[in-house]
C-alpha cells in the first residue's frame, strides 16, 4: 500500500509510507478507496515488524486491533473507544473477500470466457481452505477451497468473490458442493451478472437455511471481472484503446522504456487482455510480436490488421516464436504470402476490415477483453478508432504519457476522437507511474 491520507469518520491519519512494490499487483484493479470508519489492510510480516513502531506512533489516539493470518498481519484501526475483538469480526467479511480477489488474480489472463473467482473457507478465525478458478473447463474456486478444508468446512463460513454457480456447466454447481459440505454461512462479493443465473445461486443457498451475505467489497469484485461483466451485460468483449502521448499532448508511436519488461504496465496489459489488435506496419522493421513478460503469462491472441489497397504491399512476416496465437485480418487478397501459411499463421480476408467483425470473432472465441493498440502506421487503424467511438464500442482507454516533447504529426489516429463536436465524458480515472512514464486509465461515459 502506498503512503496516502485515509479519512476516517472523525479524524485523518497518515499511513506509513510503504514501498511502491507493496501496491496492488495490477493497475487495472486498483482497490477502491475505503470510505468506512474502519480500515483494515495487509502488510508483509517482515515489513510490518520494521514499520510497527512508526505505525503505533502515528495511530496514537486511534484504537488498533492486530491479528495475524498465515504470514500476514491484519490491523484494524477505529476511531473512538475500542470494543476489542468485535472490531475484527466486523471487518472480517471485507478482509476475506479481498483475500479471495487476491487468489482469483492468480489466474489473470487464463479464465475467459469465465470470470476470475477466489474462495476461502474460514473456521474459528482461521483459513482452513482456499482456492481459485484456474482456467475455463477446470473446477471452480469453491471446489478447490472445499477440497482443502475437508471436514473442517462443516459450520464454517465460505467467502467467494462471485456468486456461486447453480447450474450444470462443464462442472457441477458450486451451490450443491457448499450445501454438501454443510457450510453455515456464505459471504459473496457480487452477484453473477449473467441475467440467466443472477441471484439463483444465492436463493438456492438461502432455501436450505444457509446464511448469505452479499455485496462485500462489491466494487473491488466488479473491477476484478470488469471484462467478464461487460461481456455478460452487452454480449461483446470489453474494448480498450491504448496509446502514447508526449508530455505536450501529441500522439506518439513509441512505448516507454522498460514498460514492456516484466512488471511494466504494457507487459501486464498483454497478460490481462485476451487479444490485442496491432497494425501490420508495426512489423515492417522485423519487430517481434509483442508478448507479456510476466512469468507464466497466457499470451493474448495477436490480431494483426493489414489494410492496404496496393497489391505490392505484402503482409510482413512477423518474427516470433509464438505464432500459434497470431491471426491476420486483411482486405487485400493478394497480400498473403506462402511464408505466413508455412508458419501456421491464419489469415482472414475481408471485404472491409471493421471492428464489428473483429469483436464478433473475439466474442465467438469466448474472449472477454480486446486491446486496440495504437502503434505503427495509423492509416491501418484510424477507421477502427472512428468506428469504435461512433458505435460506442470503446469502453476504456489506457494512455501512456512519455517523458518526451515532440512535434505533432499530421497522421494523428486520435483525430476521430479529437474532432468530436461535443467531447466524451470520462470517468473512473486512475493514474500511476511506470518508470519515467505516467499511465492514465479511465472509462468513456457515452
Ligand atoms: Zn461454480
Amino acid at each position: 500500500m502506498q503512503g496516502q491520507l485515509i479519512s476516517l469518520l472523525d479524524c485523518t491519519l497518515p499511513l506509513p509510507r510503504f514501498p511502491n512494490n507493496a501496491s496492488p499487483l495490477n493497475f487495472a484493479t486498483f482497490q477502491q478507496p475505503h470510505h468506512s470508519s474502519k480500515l483494515s489492510f495487509n502488510v508483509d510480516l517482515n515489513h510490518f515488524l520494521q514499520k510497527s513502531i512508526l505505525l503505533s506512533k502515528r495511530l496514537r489516539g486511534v484504537n488498533c486491533v492486530m491479528s495475524s493470518y498465515s504470514g500476514y498481519v491484519r490491523i484494524v484501526a477505529k476511531c473512538g473507544p475500542s470494543d476489542g475483538e468485535s472490531d475484527v469480526r466486523d471487518c472480517d467479511n471485507g478482509f476475506y473477500i479481498r483475500k479471495c480477489v487476491e487468489l482469483a488474480r492468480k489466474a489473470v489472463g487464463f479464465t475467459s470466457p469465465n470470470p476470475m473467482v477466489g474462495c476461502v473457507i474460514v473456521k474459528d478465525g482461521k483459513i482452513v481452505g482456499q482456492g481459485f478458478h484456474p482456467k475455463a473447463g477446470q473446477p471452480h474456486a469453491e471446489v478447490f477451497a472445499l477440497r482443502e478444508a475437508g471436514d473442517m468446512a462443516e459450520n464454517a463460513t465460505a467467502y467467494v468473490s462471485l456468486e456461486p454457480c447453480n447450474h450444470f456447466g462443464r462442472t457441477p454447481p458450486c451451490t450443491e458442493a457448499l450445501i454438501k459440505a454443510k457450510v453455515k454461512k456464505v459471504v459473496v462479493g457480487m452477484v453473477d451478472p449473467n441475467p440467466l443465473v443472477e441471484s439463483k445461486g444465492l436463493a438456492r443457498l438461502r432455501n436450505v437455511g444457509i446464511e448469505v451475505v452479499v455485496g462485500e467489497e462489491e466494487e473491488l469484485c466488479k473491477s476484478l471481472n470488469e471484462a467478464f461483466v461487460h461481456r455478460m451485460l452487452t454480449g461483446k468483449p470489453l474494448l480498450t484503446l491504448r496509446y502514447s502521448l508526449s508530455v505536450n499532448g501529441n500522439f506518439s508511436d513509441l512505448l516507454g522504456d522498460r514498460v514492456t519488461e516484466c512488471g511494466g504496465y504494457y507487459s501486464r496489459l498483454l497478460q490481462e487482455y485476451d487479444s490485442v489488435i496491432l497494425p501490420s506496419s508495426l512489423f515492417r522493421g522485423k519487430v517481434s510480436i509483442p508478448a507479456s513478460q510476466e512469468p507464466g503469462a497466457n499470451q493474448p491472441l495477436r490480431i494483426i490488421i493489414h489494410k492496404d489497397a496496393s497489391s505490392s504491399n505484402k503482409i510482413p512476416l512477423v518474427v516470433n516464436e509464438a505464432t500459434d496465437k497470431v491471426i491476420v485480418f486483411t482486405d487485400n487478397e493478394t497480400a498473403t504470402t506462402p511464408e505466413l501459411a508455412k508458419k501456421g499463421i491464419e489469415t482472414v480476408i475481408l471485404d472491409q476490415i471493421n471492428l464489428d467483425v473483429i469483436l464478433d470473432y473475439c466474442n465467438r472465441q469466448g474472449m472477454c477483453s480486446v486491446l486496440l493498440d495504437l502503434r505503427g502506421n495509423s492509416s491501418e487503424y484510424e477507421e477502427l478508432v472512428k468506428e469504435g467511438i461512433q458505435k460506442k464500442n470503446i469502453s476504456k482507454f489506457v494512455t501512456e504519457i512519455l517523458p518526451i516533447w515532440n512535434r505533432g504529426s499530421e497522421t494523428d489516429p486520435l483525430i476521430p476522437v479529437k474532432s468530436l463536436d461535443q467531447g466524451i465524458q470520462v470517468e473512473k480515472l486512475k493514474s500511476k507511474g511506470s518508470d519515467q512514464n505516467v499511465i492514465i486509465e479511465g472509462h468513456f461515459k457515452f
